[in-house]
């Protein structure tokens, strides 16, 4: 699923307008759920794992969502068919990647706002 097959407007539209780098759909994504997350950490502070358990879940509930959206006669033609043993691994395999790349400069900053 994608803004290129046009599912993606099926989905609430509440982007925060972008100033991403890279302005490329991923890129907007990326910007979008890192503010999403910081956002409510500010205004609600948890424990950072509580936190960062309530991110890992959520992408599992939107995996659940999109591949939903690709069942059915009424479903998404883009072609992907969803297959949760093989994409878990390429998911796990990005959060790995994820934590062991070394912090950007936005998201040390975002992190010392998270904790004032
Ligand atoms: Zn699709």
């Amino acid at each position: 699923m994608s803004a290129r097959d046009g599912r993606a407007d099926a989905s609430p539209a509440q982007a925060a307008p972008a100033c991403a780098e890279d302005g490329s759909p991923e890129g907007l994504l990326d910007e979008a759920l890192r503010r999403a997350f910081w956002q409510s950490l500010n205004r609600a502070p948890l424990p950072a794992m509580s936190a960062l358990e309530v991110a890992a879940r959520v992408v599992g509930a939107l995996y659940r969502q999109v591949a939903q959206a690709h069942e059915g006669p009424n479903g998404c033609r883009c072609g992907w068919e969803p297959d949760p043993d093989c994409d878990l691994i390429v998911l796990e395999a990005n959060l790995a990647a994820a934590l062991l790349q070394p912090p950007e400069p936005d998201l040390a900053r975002m992190v010392a706002l998270g904790r004032a």
